[in-house]
């Protein structure tokens, strides 16, 4: 039995509800790359699947901080660096009460084959912090931040390995990152992507994963011969920096987005959603998706409790295209069979792995055009290697030419998962053409590197 398999049995064996996450998406890829290891014989026997597997490293440690009635928190942080053969380790940081091991093991994984199919030179990595900003002052976010990179600043550099955004980390938390790390190393070095723009960042890497999904969503249909998104209704959930940047790139091209999501409840407004005022009170006011009633009254809030258990008032909208853009497994069968009851045709992931194996099998043996996440939206870290780019020629680009590249690098991604699904007899599975290209690309760069 191979390492690989002999990870997943234990893991059956030991019930630890903690690494689930990290199975479920083990086991999507190594169920996708079959073909792959049956057709060349040289992955099995550099024992690659074995090695992807198991990160390099996982750093975990303590993050003591004071709040502000002077009561000193304890929190946990951690990075998993999983592989660096195709470049510097990189992916976000999410502060999130949910946030352990497991989550982030899985969160890097799949970063690493997004990384690979960017075909930009970026390794996989990801971290965070069980830490909650929500509730908490500018000051003690600020505490926070200093104290996590007192640890983090010893593993981490512009060609080591560089984190960025997730759910929880915006500009803000960057920002404070950055200066603690500039104050201990005394170095003005491009060590963090999400930058604020002022102090290296890139233009558009807060609008990157949402535009990027878009784009994607639009090479995807045109190759499949769907009807394009203009005019269409479409479903998103998630009211975050994914999600809210997605609704402006639909509206952009004459979509109609109806609905977003927080972690108590969902908007639906089916003359589309207020953007700025979203933006206002997600944002600006950092505020529950209830304020948004007290201006349209007119639209539909459900909490969620109210809505039966196994589904999710989002899903059960009729719409063309849905965009899951929230979080893990936040899409159930439940759900995708009532997308697809409801005429639903194409889905896009903007969160990363929202929708469970069971949603997904439905999507595809229904051949609804189905964008996985490790292809969908790869913008985010497009952008971020972009801004790697600029600081290291300390240069500006403009938002244009972003956006174009942006724009380029994700149809160029969509063709290439289109045809590798092609080439594997898989044709219209953008899930295996994603895992065979992601992984072929990183197993190529680890043999030629050697063991
Ligand atoms: P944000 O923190 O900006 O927003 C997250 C949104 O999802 C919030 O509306 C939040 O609700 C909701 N949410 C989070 N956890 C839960 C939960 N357990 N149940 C229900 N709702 C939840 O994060 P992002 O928009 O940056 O990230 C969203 C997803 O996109 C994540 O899966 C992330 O990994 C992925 N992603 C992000 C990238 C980026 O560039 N930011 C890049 C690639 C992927 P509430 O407001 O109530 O907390």
């Amino acid at each position: 039995m191979s390492r690989a398999e002999t990870e997943i049995q234990k893991f059956k064996r030991s019930g630890n509800d903690e690494d689930k996450v990290f199975y479920q998406a083990m086991q999507e890829v190594i169920y996708s790359i079959a073909p792959l290891l049956e057709s060349d014989e040289i992955y099995t026997r550099h024992a690659i699947l074995d090695r992807l597997v198991v990160p390099d490293r996982i750093i975990k440690f303590k993050v003591s901080w004071l709040d502000d009635n002077g009561r000193i928190q304890v929190n946990t942080g951690y990075r998993v660096q999983f592989n660096n053969s195709l470049g510097p380790y990189k992916g976000g940081l999410r502060f999130h009460p949910s946030v352990n091991e497991g989550i982030l093991k899985f969160l890097g994984f799949e970063q690493i084959l997004k990384n690979s199919l960017t075909g930009l030179p970026i390794g996989g990595a990801k971290g965070g912090s069980d830490f909650d900003p929500k509730g908490k002052s500018d000051f003690e976010v600020m505490k926070f931040c200093s104290s996590f990179m007192v640890e983090l600043h010893k593993y981490i550099g512009p060609r080591m390995d560089v984190p960025a955004g997730d759910i929880g980390v915006g500009a803000r938390e960057i920002g404070y990152l950055f200066g603690e790390y500039k104050k201990i190393t005394s170095t003005y070095e491009g060590v963090l992507t999400g930058k604020p723009f002022m102090f290296g960042g890139s233009l558009m890497r807060p609008e990157a994963t949402g535009y990027g999904v878009v784009y994607f969503t639009q090479a995807m249909l045109e190759i499949e011969k769907k009807e394009p998104l203009k005019g269409k209704i479409c479903t998103v959930s998630g009211a975050g920096n994914v999600a809210l940047h997605t609704i402006e790139k639909l509206y952009e091209l004459g979509a109609i987005p109806v609905s977003c999501t927080d972690s108590r409840g969902t908007i639906y407004d089916s003359r589309g959603v207020d953007l700025e005022l979203l933006k206002d009170i997600k944002f600006a006011r950092r505020t529950s998706l209830e304020e948004y009633m007290k201006v349209h009254p007119e639209a539909k809030y459900i909490s969620t409790e109210e809505y039966p258990e196994g589904g999710h008032a989002v899903w059960d909208i009729p719409c063309y295209a849905a965009f899951p853009c929230a979080t893990q497994n936040e899409l159930t069968e439940v759900d995708a069979q009532n997308l697809i009851a409801n005429g639903c045709e194409s889905v896009s992931e903007g969160a990363n792995m929202p929708s469970t194996p069971e949603a997904i099998e439905l999507f595809l043996s229904h051949k609804i055009c189905f964008a996985p996440a490790k292809a969908a939206n790869a913008g985010g870290v497009v952008v971020s290697s972009f801004e790697m780019s600029q600081n290291a020629a300390m240069s500006k680009w403009s938002f244009e030419k972003v956006d174009q590249r942006l724009k380029i690098t994700m149809e160029q991604i969509c063709k290439r998962v289109a045809l590798t699904a092609k080439d594997y007899g898989v044709e219209g599975n953008y899930v295996d053409g994603a895992n065979i290209a992601g992984f072929k690309k990183v197993a190529d760069a680890m043999i030629a590197e050697g063991i």
